[in-house]
């Protein structure tokens, strides 16, 4: 007889097991699913910034109520996150600086803390810092960086606590329906039976939407990221700074080390096939990465390169997830495509799964925008930047 769950969960990454946390909370019997296991898939490779910089305000309310997650982590989830408070700053170019200002205006009236910085306030916080081509500059005091792989297995822990079930190295082949409806997986092991099945497999999210025949726009995209060791003199590292004029975010991470990725929207070009790609760094990417990184922190010459590595992002036509039933009424729901900005989100996105799945009363977050039939209806979810990443 196969095992019975309310709610099966595919992919153990953050939005899984944040799900998976929020539902079982919630009383319903969840199993969560991975092929792997928990955050080996990119949430574990995420560099999990967490940043409100947002210039919609459902995300920007999104971001500010995980951040409040990740400040609290211990007392609401349990377990640790390794929040670092380092502060955020975004640079951008003139033509940016009207929209960073509205976003600001947007972002201080939903209660985030952020305003706009001086030069000589840049180099009070960041000494280092090249400024002389900066026009605009933001300022979130209150941000900074998790750890992804203890946030996602804390997330997984909480959900266990909560009686949920967590199956790793099995791989959903198959959704299986009665009638419209699903009514259960098949896995590489056994059948399990649920009237609800939450599709959180990230770059995978496309290839598992097919096997309950849907069809969405998630491309499974490349990228990578860099390390450097900071030279004499600057090993108390720096805030998380996304300078959009070099196209390139970094952040400390622990032994002294910066972190470098890039801010590219051509990242959504390097589409691969997510089972088999190149895990490791180009040599290419550490020269582009570096000499980004000089332009702004030029004490980095002197840095040494410590190696790096590829992973993925599961990239949408606006940069924005699917967070939908698909189709309605089919208890099938997609929770995927955070196009390479959804670690900061997961505690938010946990609590829209549960109530898109409860559907009591009214919801914290409208999950409308993110609806999978936008695409097509034309109605993309826009943002202020052609840095698509920002959202
Ligand atoms: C290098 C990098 C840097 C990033 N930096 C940031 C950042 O600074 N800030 C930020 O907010 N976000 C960042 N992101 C994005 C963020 O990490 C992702 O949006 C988020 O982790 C996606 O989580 P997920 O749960 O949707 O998917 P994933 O982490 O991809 O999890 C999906 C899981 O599904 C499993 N799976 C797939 N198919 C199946 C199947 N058939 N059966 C069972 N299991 C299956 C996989 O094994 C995987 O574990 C970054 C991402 C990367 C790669």
């Amino acid at each position: 007889m196969a095992q019975a769950y309310d709610i099966i969960i595919i992919g153990g990454g953050i939005m899984g097991c944040t799900s998976a946390m929020e539902l079982s909370k919630a009383g319903y019997k969840v199993a969560v699913f991975d092929k792997d296991s928990i955050g080996q898939g990119p949430t574990g490779k995420s560099s999990a910034i967490i940043r409100q910089h947002y210039s919609n305000e459902l995300t920007a309310r999104m971001a500010l109520h995980s951040l409040q997650v990740f400040q609290d982590f211990e007392d609401r989830i349990g377990g640790e996150c390794g929040f670092t408070k380092s502060g955020f700053m975004a640079l951008v170019e003139a033509k940016d600086r009207a929209g960073l200002e509205a976003n600001l205006a947007l972002q201080r009236k939903i209660g985030i803390r952020t305003e706009m910085l001086s030069s000589a306030d840049i180099h009070d916080i960041m000494p280092a810092m090249k400024t002389d081509d900066l026009v605009a500059v933001a300022y979130e005091p209150d941000s900074g960086y998790a750890d992804p792989y203890l946030t996602v297995n804390a997330y997984a822990k909480a959900a266990r606590r909560h009686g949920a079930t967590i199956y790793q190295d099995t791989e959903i082949v198959d959704v299986l329906f009665r009638r419209e409806r699903v009514s259960g997986v098949s896995t590489t092991k056994e059948i399990f039976t649920a009237p609800v099945i939450v599709n959180c497999a990230g770059a995978w999210g496309a290839r598992v939407a097919k096997l309950a025949g849907v069809e969405v726009p998630i491309n499974s995209c490349r990228v990578q990221v860099a390390f450097f060791r900071r030279p004499a003199g600057h090993e108390a590292g720096h805030p998380v700074v996304a300078d959009f004029i070099n196209a390139t975010y970094f952040r400390n991470e622990t032994g002294g080390l910066t972190l470098v990725g890039l801010i590219d929207p051509s990242e959504a070009d390097a589409i691969v096939n997510p089972d088999s790609f190149r895990e490791y760094m180009d040599d290419q990417f550490v020269l582009e990465a570096g000499e980004r990184l000089v332009r702004r922190y030029p004490a980095m010459e002197l840095s040494e390169s410590t190696g790096g590595y590829a992973s993925l992002y599961a990239i949408t036509p606006d940069w924005h997830p699917i967070l939908d039933e698909v189709p309605a009424g089919s208890g099938f729901y997609v929770c995927s495509g955070f196009s390479g900005h959804g670690f900061k989100l997961g505690p938010a996105v946990g609590l829209m799964v549960a109530e898109m799945i409860s559907d009591e009363g009214q919801p914290t977050f409208d999950p409308s925008i993110f609806r999978a039939s936008r695409f097509v209806e034309g109605q993309p979810v826009t943002g202020q930047y052609e840095y698509s990443i920002v959202g």
